[in-house]
């Protein structure tokens, strides 16, 4: 019998893997672990979404969907995101209902990339993008915001642009960001638009923290530059619906059309179960995301507060549920092994700065997604550590 050799793809086993999972499996097996790792929102998903996808399940609507999504969905779509964000997309024809916004993620840049076009990537950004870059076979190009309290600024995509050795064909952009906090007003978006516009670059928008945006309004790159932006947004934070894996692509139909193709080709449809909750979701249940919003903005407050009585050097986050925090200089710089000892000593899971841009090695992401309870005794728990680190 002859032996099998297996053979790979190449730009698959040259991928680095993924940090922030990496880690999270380093320390899954570690008992009585507090976790402020991921991004998991600590509330049950509403009553009248759970009804709608209980009642699909009764009555059978267990069919293939149609590919892009049900229709009566994205326009729902079209409607509430035009509605909350001054959008003025025309019809359902501008929509995918995509299997969460990473299967989005992947949808667009296997669309808008050429094998070796580079995609620029305002640093630290959440990590599996760096997967998808290299999974779409494109080339990140790391505009590091470090030097600006995690801002980016329409000289620094100047300068990349300048400096890059490929043709750059899209920057992503993700406000408020995960694992800063960071937001941008319309005067700072309208600045960078004269650079996009400049540099004749897609700008693909991942907005799926907007309803958790503290005391400012969002602005959505979809209102200022509708022509030359794909929106990108989903349920998952703002509906606390993680499990249930939906998100939504905006863009002009001609491209929705082309995205199509990928999107078909990868999961065909999104369940149609899962649908009928996410449309009761978009229409009926828009009270819950700014009660939760609420909600968080004081676990940030409290979060932030701690943080900074240890001497952590934090950029208070203007939104979505993260903070991330500078090593005290006293604790050194090295992020990974602090995280790794504060979780099987200290018994606290934060994320090491490393999983978001290869500069942020002093810093660990806090997730404040967790409940009250959980966060206090995290806290708690870090306090402690700290302290006791502080004592040898
Ligand atoms: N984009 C960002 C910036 C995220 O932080 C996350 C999840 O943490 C995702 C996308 C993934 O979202 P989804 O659950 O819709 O796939």
């Amino acid at each position: 019998m002859t032996e099998f050799t297996p053979l790979l793809n190449s730009n698959i086993t040259a991928m680095a893997p993924d940090k922030l999972l990496g880690f999270q499996e380093k320390v899954r097996d570690i008992p009585d672990l507090v976790r402020l790792t991921l991004g998991e929102p600590g509330f049950d998903v509403d009553e009248r979404i759970k009804k709608a996808a209980i009642n699909a399940v009764e009555q059978n609507r267990s069919h293939y969907s149609e590919s892009q999504g049900e229709r009566v969905l994205r326009e729902a779509a079209v409607t509430y995101f035009n509605n909350t964000y001054h959008l003025n997309y025309t019809d359902e024809r501008n929509v995918i209902v995509t299997s969460g916004v990473s299967e989005a993620i992947n949808v667009v840049f296997n669309t808008l990339l050429n094998a070796g076009d580079g995609i620029l990537i305002p640093e630290p950004a959440y990590g599996p993008y760096f997967s998808s870059i290299k999974l779409a076979r494109g080339e990140r190009i790391t505009i590091d915001t470090a030097t600006n309290n995690f801002k980016l600024t329409p000289q620094m995509i100047i300068e990349a642009v300048k400096n890059a050795t490929v043709p750059v064909r899209a920057i992503l952009m993700n406000y408020p960001t995960n694992p800063t906090g960071v937001t941008y007003s319309r005067e700072e978006l309208e600045a960078l638009i004269t650079v996009f516009k400049q540099e004749n670059l897609w700008v693909i928008s991942d907005e799926i923290y907007s309803v958790l945006t503290y005391n400012q309004e969002h602005v959505s790159l979809a209102e200022l530059l509708p022509e030359q932006t794909i929106y990108i947004n989903g349920l998952s934070k703002s509906h606390a619906m993680t499990g249930y894996r939906i998100g939504f692509i905006l863009a002009q139909a001609d491209v929705i059309q082309q995205m199509q193709k990928v999107h078909g080709a990868l999961v065909f449809a999104v369940p149609t179960v899962i649908q009928d909750a996410a449309l009761v979701a978009l229409r009926d249940v828009q009270d819950t995301p700014l009660a939760m919003r609420d909600i968080y903005q004081h676990r940030r407050d409290f979060i932030v507060a701690q943080l900074e009585a240890l001497d952590f050097d934090v950029v208070n986050p203007e939104g979505a549920f993260y903070v991330f925090a500078k090593l005290p200089a006293d604790l050194g710089e090295d992020g990974d092994a602090f995280a790794l000892k504060l979780a099987n000593e200290g018994k606290v899971a934060v994320i090491p700065g490393s999983g978001f841009s290869d500069s942020a090695k002093a810093y660990i992401r806090i997730s404040y997604a967790a409940s009250d309870d959980v966060l206090k005794e995290g806290m708690a728990r870090l306090k402690k550590y700290v302290d006791k680190l502080r004592e040898r």
